[in-house]
Parts: structure tokens; C-alpha cells; sequence
């Protein structure tokens, strides 16, 4: 194609840029995500890509056929605003088949693009400007963000490792983290990236402190079908008093190994789901069409799919685990999710996870990412790292092999 005479091609480096700086102070100081940083580093040095997580195997066949058949047979344009009906109620159908909670599915159900547009939406909806956030650190990388991007102040309460191996708050922290302007309590079970799952004590008394303050809380429970066996999920919604003032928030990538899709959702009173939607309809206005169906398929998938998927994680988390071990690594064992989160400090004592992690590849071939970004402080996460254990046993075996040589 030939160009226009009147366009010239200027070099970037000569390029007039305006004086002004164009990041929003809001967004001061939170560069690129880790997991764009490191899933970069894994493609430009060809190491195994144990950082950010998804997994490295197709969910179920039917799920992904609904989605080819929805392309083919013509959901290529806008679906409705909130949803397609047939999610929405599929959505419904689920809450109340796992946990027994009742949802209308015209009024308490939004459709989103991925559990984080969901969080985003609730953030930017509810918040204002100088409101308070209180969320456990450490946290998902986009808690952060969505809460600075709505102008709005995070508290966070510290999940520290005990002896025990098991990470536990303390909860004078917690109560002491709320104050006058605090309005949203976010939660995060199974949590992301310790691999915890809140018992039901540490539920009521989160539920106790949320009560006792009208906060509303946000919970982010995208783990909820990849429990271990020996550990609970219990949806914040299902304690007394708690739905009313509850939305919750999932996903369809963890349960069906389709975390590229981004379809996800938020669920239940009605002013809350309404107060997202008002955002969500400015952020991406609808969410991918035809793959809302195949989501759909997939959450009307047998009770035995949903049970298998925790044993299954647990055995791969086992496995990563048991190297990460026998490579030197003090191993913070998981209830849950795809993580499995190390103390590096016996195989480097300066404890700098960050750096750390941007030599693994050349050192060994691996790439995992630094805890510390998921702190608000930190400081108290620099000497942890987290490794994905989502990954075919051949790959886990592989990693582990290469870990192995770095205390040799
Ligand atoms: N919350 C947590 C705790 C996560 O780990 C993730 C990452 N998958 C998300 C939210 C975002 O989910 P999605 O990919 O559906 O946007
Ligand atoms: N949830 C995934 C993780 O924690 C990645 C999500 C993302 O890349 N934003 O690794």
C-alpha cells in the first residue's frame, strides 16, 4: 500500500512528547504486573513458566465445543448488558447446587469480563474518593490497583506464616484496620497467593467484624472448586447475616481451565450488583458473547467434574511441593488453589525474593514470582516466592529437576 506524501515517518526517538506526565497519579508506582513481567521473561528465555498461573492442559471437551458451536451457529455480536439469560440462570443454578443460596438471576447476577473486571466494577462502583478499603495482604495484584483507581485508601491486615506452616491474621489487626471511612471489607477464600482457606472461625469473625461496622464485603472466591481434600470452602454469603451485604465474586478460568476466556461474575443483593453494573457497563459496556454458552455448559457439568478438581490440584500441589522441598526451599504447604508459596531464606540468605526471581531463568530455567509485590508492605513478603503447580506432572517433574541444581 502506498503511503501518503503528507504522513512522515518520524524515529520514536525524535518524536515531540508533551511535557506533561501522562500516568494518572493514581497509578503512580504500579509499573507493569508481575505476571506480564515474568510470564515475558519465561517466553524470551524459554524457561519453564511456573509464575503466573494457568494451566497447561484444555478444560472439558463439552465446554470447549459450546463455545466453537456458539461461533459457528452466529453469538457473534453484543449479549445483553448483564449477561446472557442462559448464564445468568446457569450461574444462579450454581450457587444454589453448592451452597444453597437463592439468587434472582435477572437482578442478582452480573456477567463480567473475568473475575477482575468483576472486582473492578465493584470497586469503582461502591467507592469514593478518601473511602478505606480493609483487605488481608497479601493480595491479589488488582486489589490494589482497583482500589487506587477509585481514589479510595487500602488497610491492610497481615496473613503471616506461623509455625505451623499455615498463615493466620491476627484479629485485633483486623478489627484495628477498620475505621470510621472504611466501606468495603474485601476478602479473598481460598486466597491467592498462600494457598489458604479461611476455616469457618476466621469466617465468623470476619463476618463479626463486618456486621458490627455495616461494612459491605467483596468476596473473590475464584479457588472455590479447587479446595484440597481436608479443607472447607466457605462462601462468605452462607453465614448468618452476611448475604444481605455480601457479593460474591468467581470465575469461570480456575473451574474450567479456560483463564483466557475472562468470563466471570458477580452475585448477590440486588443494590450490589447494581452499583457493579454501573461501572461495568462504562469498563467493557458487555462481556465476550460466545463464550458465555460455553461457560454456561460447563457449570451444568455433573457434581463428580467439580469434585475431582481439588484431589487433582492437591496431587500436582504435592508433587511441586516435594521438590520445591528437596531443593532447599521452606515450603508453605497449600489447602488450595494453583500456588505453593516458599521461604527462600535456607538457600539465600540475603532473602530478596525480586531478585531472585529475575535470575532464575538464567540460573535454572524456571521463572516463579516475588510475594512481594502482593503486599502493601513489602516488607513482608521479600524473602517469599510464589511457584504455580497448574502444570502437566512432566513439567512439575522437569522444574523441580532444575530447582534441584540450585544448591548444588
Ligand atoms: N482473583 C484472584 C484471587 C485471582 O487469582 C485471579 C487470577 N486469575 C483473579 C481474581 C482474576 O480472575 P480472571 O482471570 O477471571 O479475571
Ligand atoms: N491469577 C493469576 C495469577 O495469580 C494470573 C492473573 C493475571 O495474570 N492477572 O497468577
Amino acid at each position: 500500500m502506498r503511503r501518503s506524501p503528507w504522513i512522515r515517518r518520524t524515529p520514536p526517538s525524535l518524536r515531540v512528547v508533551t511535557a506533561r506526565e501522562p500516568l494518572t497519579s493514581k497509578l503512580e508506582g504500579f509499573g507493569t504486573t508481575i505476571f506480564a513481567e515474568m510470564t515475558a521473561l519465561a517466553v524470551e528465555t524459554g524457561a519453564i513458566n511456573l509464575g503466573q498461573g494457568f494451566p497447561d492442559t484444555d478444560g472439558p471437551a463439552v465446554v470447549l465445543d459450546a463455545a466453537v458451536e456458539a461461533i459457528r451457529s452466529g453469538a457473534n455480536q453484543y449479549p445483553p448488558g448483564p449477561g446472557t439469560p442462559e448464564l445468568r440462570r446457569a450461574i444462579a443454578a450454581h450457587q444454589a447446587r453448592f451452597y444453597d443460596i437463592e439468587l434472582d438471576p435477572d437482578t442478582e447476577v452480573l456477567v463480567t469480563t473475568g473475575a477482575t473486571e468483576a472486582l473492578a466494577g465493584a470497586l469503582l462502583g461502591m467507592l469514593d474518593a478518601g473511602d478505606e478499603v480493609v483487605t488481608f495482604e497479601p493480595m491479589f495484584d488488582s486489589y490494589a490497583a482497583g482500589i487506587a483507581l477509585a481514589g479510595a485508601r487500602v488497610n491492610p491486615v497481615l496473613l503471616a506464616p506461623g509455625e505451623d506452616g499455615a498463615y493466620h491474621f491476627d484479629p485485633d489487626a483486623l478489627r484495628a484496620a477498620v475505621t470510621p471511612r472504611t466501606k468495603v471489607l474485601l476478602l479473598n477464600t481460598p486466597h491467592n497467593p498462600t494457598g489458604k482457606v479461611f476455616d469457618a472461625e476466621e469466617m465468623a469473625l470476619v463476618a463479626a467484624v463486618a456486621i458490627e461496622h455495616d461494612l459491605i464485603v467483596v468476596t473473590d472466591e475464584v479457588y472455590e472448586h479447587l479446595v484440597f481434600p481436608g479443607a472447607t470452602h466457605v462462601p462468605m454469603a452462607t453465614l448468618p447475616g452476611m448475604a444481605e451485604r455480601t457479593l460474591t465474586i468467581s470465575s469461570g478460568g480456575k473451574t474450567f481451565s479456560t483463564t483466557g476466556w475472562k468470563v466471570g461474575w458477580a452475585c448477590g443483593p440486588a443494590p450490589l450488583v447494581a452499583a457493579t453494573r454501573s461501572a461495568k457497563q462504562f469498563l467493557t459496556y458487555v462481556s465476550g458473547g460466545p463464550f458465555q454458552p460455553a461457560i454456561a455448559a460447563g457449570l451444568g457439568l455433573d457434581d463428580a467434574y467439580f469434585a475431582g478438581l481439588g484431589p487433582a490440584m492437591a496431587a500436582k500441589a504435592e508433587r511441586l511441593g516435594a521438590g520445591l522441598r528437596a531443593a532447599g526451599f521452606t515450603v508453605f504447604a497449600p489447602e488450595a488453589t494453583y500456588f505453593t508459596t516458599v521461604d527462600i531464606r535456607p538457600l539465600r540468605p540475603d532473602g530478596d525474593g525480586m531478585a531472585l526471581c529475575r535470575s532464575l531463568p538464567s540460573l535454572c530455567g524456571v521463572v516463579a514470582v516475588p510475594n512481594q509485590v502482593f503486599y502493601a508492605r513489602p516488607e513482608h513478603g521479600r524473602h517469599l516466592v510464589r511457584f504455580a503447580c497448574c502444570k502437566q506432572d512432566g513439567v512439575l517433574d522437569e522444574a523441580v529437576e532444575r530447582l534441584a541444581t540450585l544448591s548444588s
